[in-house]
């Protein structure tokens, strides 16, 4: 195969299913959960990463911009998707990565997938678009795509995601990194005139941030709750109680998630199911944002 053919069209076919939850909790408090699986959409450009890369992707084709250049840390699974979506759809791909060059099974995905990974220090990172326009300025070819995949189209990719839906939820959950997906869920609840009620799970310390954050990507957003103590000191960053949550919760239903994004998920709903905050009757949807290839990380000794 040689180098970059524009491939075909920019779809991954898959409509990710609902499924529901079983467990004692659930039944004693007389509510029902369900996870929407975009774990399931692809094994390396999965969950919010193909419904945030879609449209993105769209325009830098129809832009005729063959390069993708984007960021993220070591551990990114935005870099990977990134890295997988540009060899399957006939882009080149460059990862500024955060920090000092380290070697990870994550960053190896992304090499595999033919991605150019260059490291630059926490300084210059900071500056996305300069570090952008220092580099590839002069290439017409080279499209900026910012850190974590955020952005206008991004959100219209995840606002999709509830028009499959089968049936009507009381509750909608989802992780936040960036507030991306939660924005694009929100637009997509208020295109449908839903009565759903949207909250999010920041990962990361101080997760009120996500507000600002969701304004910038939606002007006027639709109204959600910030659950914001179940970040566990911060991002990727674990306790035992965590831990032994997702043990509990993998071998229980038969579903992966893992400890930086969909493992505070779930502990978020299951701590609130514990404290009555739920109605008798209520239907819950967990977004299922996949990000497992992240999972190697455990095995490397973190
Ligand atoms: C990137 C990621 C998120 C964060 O999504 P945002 O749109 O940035 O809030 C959530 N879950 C998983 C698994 C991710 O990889």
């Amino acid at each position: 195969m040689s180098g970059q053919q524009p491939t075909a069209i920019l779809h991954i076919d898959f409509h990710s299913p609902e499924e529901e939850l079983l467990h004692p909790l659930l039944q004693e408090k007389e509510v029902r959960l369900f996870v929407k699986r975009d774990d399931l959409i692809h094994p390396f450009i999965s969950g919010n990463k193909w419904r945030k890369l879609k449209y993105v992707l769209a325009r830098a084709q129809a832009e005729n911009r063959r390069h993708l250049v984007t960021f993220g840390g070591a551990w990114s699974n935005h870099l990977v998707a990134t890295a997988c979506a540009g060899a399957k759809f006939g882009f080149n791909t460059t990862g500024f990565v955060r920090g000092e060059e380290v070697e990870n099974p994550q960053l190896s995905l992304c090499r595999i997938f033919g991605m150019v990974l260059r490291f630059v220090d926490r300084t210059a990172y900071r500056d996305k678009k300069d570090l952008f326009a220092q580099h590839y300025g002069d290439d017409p070819e080279a499209y900026f795509i910012d850190e974590g995949g955020a952005s206008i189209e991004a959100t219209k990719g995840c606002a999709e995601i509830i028009g499959e839906l089968s049936q009507q939820y009381d509750h909608l959950f989802c992780a936040c990194g960036t507030g991306t997906t939660l924005a694009g869920l929100g637009l997509g609840i208020a295109g449908k005139e839903l009565h759903t009620r949207l909250h999010g799970v920041p990962v990361l310390k101080g997760g009120d941030f996500i507000r600002q954050e969701v304004k910038k990507l939606t002007p006027h957003p639709y109204p959600f709750d910030l659950h914001t103590d179940y970040h566990f000191g911060g991002y990727a960053k674990i306790k035992p109680e965590l831990t032994h949550f997702i043990r509990k919760f993998c071998s229980s239903s038969g579903i992966l998630i893992e400890p930086v994004y969909t493992g505070k998920l779930f502990f978020a709903i299951f701590d609130l199911l514990e404290k009555d905050y739920f109605s008798h009757g209520d239907r819950i949807l967990a977004l299922h944002t996949g990000g497992l290839t992240g999972m190697q990380w455990m095995k490397s000794g973190h």
